[in-house]
């Protein structure tokens, strides 16, 4: 473990000694790279970048460019919440490599590579937002997890694109089943009430233009419940950004 008087001691060599102990792997294996957030080669070969055409409102990858108006099939029959979805990667093999592990097995430090992705992919909505908030967790998955991944990520932007980040600006109000198996109307009764504003916290959010963190976008419904908690605190607009995209398989 590394002194705090030692780090102090280097400082004004403009030494980074997190750098020099722990040189930067890339994000989906062990092979040193010149800076955090990169792949190396054969990695990066296999990343696959979002890019368009997209749907406008959603960010889902399309297939054909959607023309002045033109929407997904899920947003032309319910226009979401959100202004504008983005994010850095589809979810296939290799976003999962990085994913995972960030989510389930304490790999906290792939936080940061993970935002410099996600400030490339929403440059755009980091300029424009005002607030940074994470996707909240259920407190039962947070005790079982021991941090949020959503709230890492959102301070890690926060940092990078020098922006507020209120970790604890929404909660879960109730535990929801897995909504990977429900349908849209089901997702979305599921999620009915299930996201709120914390108290205290809805004075700070009025008339900003809010950008919600989260690693992945499956359906949307979460970030969907979340906008519109939001929205309904006083938010002038919320954009959501993540790590990485589900595409519409219908799509593919
Ligand atoms: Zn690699
Ligand atoms: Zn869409």
């Amino acid at each position: 473990m590394l002194s705090s008087n030692l780090a102090s001691w280097l400082r004004p060599f403009g030494v980074q000694v997190l750098d020099m102990l722990l040189p930067p792997n890339c994000l989906a294996c062990d092979a040193p790279v010149d800076a955090d957030g990169q792949f190396c080669l054969p990695c990066f070969r296999k990343a696959n970048f979002i890019s368009a055409p997209l749907c406008p409102p959603c960010g889902v990858p399309l297939p054909f460019s959607p023309g002045a108006g033109r929407l997904c099939e899920v947003c032309a029959v319910e226009p979401p919440a959100f202004t504008q979805a983005r994010a850095a990667l589809r979810y296939d093999d290799l976003s999962r490599r990085l994913i995972l592990p960030f989510k389930y097995a304490d790999r906290t430090d792939a936080a940061l590579g993970l935002a410099v992705l996600m400030a490339r992919a929403g440059a755009g909505l980091l300029a424009k937002a005002e607030i940074l908030v994470p996707v909240p967790l259920h407190k039962t998955r947070l005790r079982q997890r021991r941090y949020n991944q959503a709230a890492l990520l959102a301070a890690a932007l926060g940092r990078l694109a020098k922006r507020p980040a209120k970790l604890d600006a929404l909660i879960r109000s109730r535990a929801t089943v897995p909504l990977g198996p429900l349908s849209r109307v089901q997702r979305r009764a599921e999620l009915e009430g299930a996201v709120a504003v914390r108290a205290g916290r809805a004075a700070g959010l009025v008339a900003k233009r809010i950008l919600l963190i989260d690693d992945v976008m499956t359906s949307g419904s979460t970030a969907n419940a979340c906008a519109l908690a939001l929205l309904a605190a006083g938010a002038a607009q919320v954009n959501v950004l993540t790590a990485a995209r589900v595409p519409d398989p219908r799509l593919e």
